[in-house]
């Protein structure tokens, strides 16, 4: 009997953990791991963090040694780019016109930073930060005593600030909306976030859209505020969100909705075709409605569960959702997911104005728990929304309350 070939497209964290994955369930076929970088699958977190710090390089960055892949019988297939499905031949036709046939394929193409709204007039030193070639641009902007503009208060914007504040930068912030990641973070959580970046010497501006980049005589740039300011500066950073990359699954006929539409089976609407990480939208129990989440333990656990799928194994994945962010000394982690909340009470140990937990409810049951250097609250906290989320705002707000004390109940 002929082998069969299992294609996979994305050659990051969700495609390179599919692949292993299915090495270790066994599959013995053909693995092509297809990506459109030229580097092989490494770590995105650390590209806004010890990366831009100097801390990591490119070698400590990736997932996997190459020889692995040669260990593990794994092709991947680097600078190729995938432009389309043929669904009835079963392959694949890349940009420059070759041709991949596959038995099942799975989509892990991840996602892209959002353009500006505008097209700069001054291209040079405007960034954004989404893969190891932009942190490396970046980077060489991030010395000491350049005054650096940051557009987007969002978690990759507020850790490019933080890093750049450590550098020597002169930072200024710049975030459209009145209070940043407030549909994650709330007011309060929002509000520790702008005092943790103003206590740094951050210049932070907020409801404040920028609305072109310029170049200055000096050989700088003029970033134009809407209120009517120019800031004058030596290089742009932007993180203003992202776009899933589903086109060419779009174009094949398959159901996308703000990403490529999963079941818990990781199945898209095509038999056969699978999709897994940021760009993937499935169902949760932890929200109504489709979520297509940008977390690295999604993209992980949700890749890992698409390769056992692959294989033939009916295991619903639905994880509870986590999210890390490091800014500076502080850490922030999220379980289960804000949105749906109508009340958030905190729970403070007074040690500083940043840190404590958030613990969000809707109908007074527990659905997420943000914790500003409190890992031990999160860690148990997400075992009760797992639960159920049995424990009430009154709880919480009552004298000596533990979390870890509803998780045993
Ligand atoms: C700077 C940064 C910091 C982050 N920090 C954190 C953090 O602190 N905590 C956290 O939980 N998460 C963090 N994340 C998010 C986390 O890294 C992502 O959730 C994770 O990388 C998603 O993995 P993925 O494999 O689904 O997609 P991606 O990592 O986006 O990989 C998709 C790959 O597919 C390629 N591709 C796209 N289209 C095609 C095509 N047509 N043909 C071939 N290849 C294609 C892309 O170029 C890319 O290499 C961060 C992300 C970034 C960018």
């Amino acid at each position: 009997m002929t082998k069969k070939t299992f294609a996979i497209v994305g050659a990051s964290l969700a495609g390179a953990h599919a692949a292993f994955q299915l090495r270790k369930d066994g599959f013995d076929g053909e693995i092509l791991l297809i990506g459109d970088e030229a580097h092989l699958p490494y770590d995105r977190p650390p590209l806004s963090k010890a990366f831009l710090l100097g801390k990591a390089e490119e070698d400590a960055l990736l997932l996997r040694q190459e020889s692995d892949y040669g260990d593990a019988a794994i092709t991947p297939i680097l600078s190729t780019r995938i432009a389309s499905i043929d669904r009835s031949a079963r392959s694949l036709e890349t940009t420059n016109g070759r041709s991949i046939a596959f038995d099942k394929l799975l989509i892990c193409t991840g996602a892209r930073a959002r353009d500006l709204p505008f097209a700069p007039e001054a291209q040079a030193n405007v960034h954004t930060l989404r893969s190891l070639d932009d942190a490396g641009r970046v980077r060489a902007e991030l010395l000491p005593g350049r005054r650096i503009v940051v557009i987007g208060f969002g978690f990759i914007g507020a850790e490019v600030a933080a890093a750049a504040q450590e550098l020597g930068c002169a930072v200024t912030l710049v975030e459209a909306s009145e209070a940043p990641m407030q549909r994650v973070l709330g007011s309060e959580g929002a509000s520790r976030y702008c005092g943790l970046h103003a206590s740094r010497g951050i210049d932070i501006r907020l409801s404040t859209s920028v609305l072109q980049i310029r170049e200055a005589p000096d050989g700088g740039k003029l970033v134009a505020l809407s209120d009517g300011s120019e800031l004058a500066c030596d290089a742009v950073v932007y993180g203003i969100g992202s776009t899933p990359n589903c086109e060419f699954a779009q174009a094949s006929g398959i159901q996308i909705a703000n990403g490529i539409v999963v079941n818990a089976f990781c199945e898209t609407s095509v038999e056969g075709i699978y999709a897994a990480g940021d760009v993937a939208a499935r169902p949760t129990a932890y929200a109504s409605g489709l979520v297509r989440l940008e977390s690295w333990q999604n993209a992980y656990r949700q890749a890992v569960a698409a390769a056992r799928s692959m294989l033939g194994h009916r295991e619903a994945y639905d994880d509870i959702p986590w999210f890390w962010s490091d800014q500076y000394e502080s850490k922030m982690q999220l379980a289960g997911l804000p949105g749906t909340h109508d009340q958030i009470v905190w729970h403070d140990q007074g040690e500083d104005d940043f840190s404590g937990t958030a613990f969000y409810f809707t109908q007074r049951r527990l659905i997420a728990v943000l914790g500003l250097n409190r890992p031990r609250d999160v860690r148990f906290g997400m075992e009760v929304v797992k639960a159920g989320g049995a424990v009430t705002p009154d709880d919480v707000r009552s004298e000596g309350f533990n979390i870890q004390k509803y998780m045993r109940r």
